[in-house]
């Protein structure tokens, strides 16, 4: 996969700087500073904050100066960094790490709370347990099994005739009527494959 990074810098503020240009040497007040704050990005996601940058522009003659072209000994670099490093860089630069955080911590809580009861369920399945699917290929992506029957290697299951768009709606779909009455019979490693696979995501127990 193509994966576009880099960084990107924004203007953070801008804000007068004393003293005279030292091109033009226009009087004070001709000054500003303009302060960047610049943020790693992945695609168009910021990630994190990285340097920031002041770029001095001088009104009366249009020059612009980077801080290491400033006089090191002059008036100017010492309120200029200053400014730099004063400057507040805004939250959205956390945007992309905070969004990972969030889908590692969600990611974290499903994988304690399922695979465990999934497979424990699968491997003394019950009559009613209920199956739920999640098959990104259909369309809507949810659906349900139903335990109809425990034979020694086989289940024999109820097919859902309907789907749901979200997994916190699929309760909704367990309802006798909404079975196809016909059972289809799968083998049991089957069915725990399933649930290796990925398609099979949790098992409901009444
Ligand atoms: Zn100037």
């Amino acid at each position: 996969m193509f994966i576009s990074y880099g960084t990107r810098a924004s203007l953070l503020r801008t804000e007068p700087l004393a003293g005279a240009c030292p091109a033009c040497r226009a009087a004070s007040g001709n000054l500003l500073a303009d302060i960047y704050g610049r943020f790693f990005r992945v695609w168009f996601l910021p990630m994190w904050p990285t340097s920031r940058l002041v770029l001095v522009e001088c009104q009366a003659c249009q020059r612009v100066f980077q801080e290491t072209e400033l006089p090191a000994a002059g008036p100017l670099l010492a309120p200029v960094q200053a400014l730099k490093a004063a400057a507040r860089r805004p939250w959205w630069m956390w945007l992309g790490t905070a969004g990972l955080v969030v889908m590692s911590v969600v990611a974290f809580v499903q994988g304690q709370r399922r695979p465990g009861v999934v497979a424990e369920r699968l491997a003394a399945p019950l009559v009613g347990d209920v199956y739920v699917l999640h098959d990104q290929t259909q369309t809507p992506p949810y659906t349900l099994l139903k335990v109809n029957h425990v034979l020694p290697d086989t289940l024999e299951l109820l097919v859902n005739k309907y789907g749901t768009f979200r997994e916190s709606k699929v309760g909704k779909l367990d309802e006798n009527g909404k079975y196809d009455p016909q059972p289809v019979r799968r083998a049991r490693a089957d069915v725990q494959a399933l649930a290796r696979s990925g398609l099979l995501i949790d098992v409901n127990r009444p």
